[in-house]
């Protein structure tokens, strides 16, 4: 860490500090977005907005927050809601995770905090879903208490400010990058300098072509100095991505659809989808899709199908997993439905749609709600 200080001086010199917080703090002042968590600053509100924008960009985030603080207005609310309610809210967002994680949290939060997010940076901390970032995020900017920050875009930005020539999100560079972050860190409005921090990774210090000839503080910036915006932050190793075959079933009988609820510990857990499987895993590889399938049901669901050719096709990606989804449907199904360890039913198309479920669930009943 030494040596990465010395490429940013303003670490152990006070004045350039104070000038370095100066000209990004009126930077902010002036070219901050208009967004909705910053017309009212209530921890609840920035515990929603820091919540949802992990993992996704604040377009995408937008509307979802304005649904979400309409429908579940305080913590009292949220903690009082169903679980599926809140999981319905936050359809298409991904990370169904951090939904139930949130569910969770403003229980905990009505049970031992008064109904109240806590001001407390240990007590927040123990909330579910909630990690040093996060409690640093909602403190910092709800109630100005000093907490430093570190998340994509400061990762980012810090790098570059430190001519950091080795992968940023290492363990030992993640140390040294809080360590940054603490000594950057004002007494006044700590909260509005850390939003000014990631304002500036997401609109000028941004991953590709960063815009430096308009960035606040390029003149403390060693890697606009030596030119070599395109090569820090350094990359870690690529994700190496899984070819995978999946295959949902829409078994139906009197126009209605078998439905399950995803248990916990599953993706998708506590979201509702039709009977998917992996063809990957299948003991059987010689049988043909459609016994593998017929054989599942049999096991799963006490069902008798034949099942028809395939329907449509879907591609998509989750996490590392490129998953090539075949979508078969029934011709006939006969037996009466087992209530397996996993909870299912059957539901008409109208019912679907108050369903919570993911983006491939909600594609294939968006075709039968038609
Ligand atoms: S000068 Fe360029 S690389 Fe340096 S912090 Fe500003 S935008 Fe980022």
């Amino acid at each position: 860490m030494p040596e990465l200080i010395d490429q940013f001086p303003a670490a152990h010199c006070i004045e350039l500090r104070s000038s370095f917080r100066k000209k990004l703090l009126k930077w902010f002042d002036l070219n901050q977005r208009d967004l909705p968590w910053r017309r009212n600053k209530s921890r609840y509100r920035i515990w929603v907005s820091e919540i949802m924008l992990q993992q996704t960009q604040v377009k995408t985030v937008i509307d979802y927050y304005r649904r979400f603080i309409r429908r579940f207005p305080n913590v009292k609310v949220l903690a009082k809601a169903d679980v599926d309610d809140v999981l319905k809210q936050w359809e298409g967002l991904g990370y169904y995770r951090r939904a139930r994680q949130m569910h969770a949290a403003a229980q905990e939060i009505m049970k031992s905090h008064q109904g109240r997010f806590p001001t407390d940076y240990d007590a927040a901390i123990q909330l579910p879903g909630i990690g040093r970032y996060t409690a640093g995020a909602i403190l910092s900017i709800a109630d100005d208490v000093r907490l430093p920050i570190l998340e994509g875009n400061t990762i980012r930005l810090y790098a570059r400010l430190l001519l950091l020539q080795s992968d940023p999100r290492s363990s030992i560079n993640q140390t040294w990058l809080w360590k940054f972050a603490e000594t950057l860190l004002p007494r006044n409005r700590p909260g509005d300098f850390n939003q000014a921090l990631m304002e500036l990774g997401a609109l000028v210090c941004t991953p590709n072509a960063p815009d430096c000839n308009h960035c606040p503080v390029k003149s403390y910036c060693p890697t606009f100095v030596r030119g070599r915006q395109d090569e820090i932050p350094v990359r870690g190793k690529k994700t190496s991505y899984q070819d995978t075959t999946e295959a949902v079933v829409l078994v139906s009988r009197n126009q209605k659809f078998l439905v399950r609820k995803c248990l916990p510990g599953e993706r998708w857990a506590g979201l509702w989808d039709f009977p998917r499987y992996c063809l990957d895993d299948s003991a059987d590889k010689k049988l043909q899709p459609c016994r593998i399938l017929q054989r599942q049901l049999q096991q799963d669901y006490g069902l008798e199908t034949t099942i028809v050719s395939l329907d449509h096709r879907i591609r998509h990606a989750v996490t590392r997993f490129r998953i090539t989804l075949d979508c078969y449907q029934t011709r006939s199904v006969r037996g009466r439905l087992k209530q397996p360890r996993r909870e299912s039913c059957w539901v008409s198309p109208a019912e679907l749609r108050d369903l919570p479920m993911s983006v491939t669930g909600r594609k294939i009943a968006n075709r039968l709600i038609r």
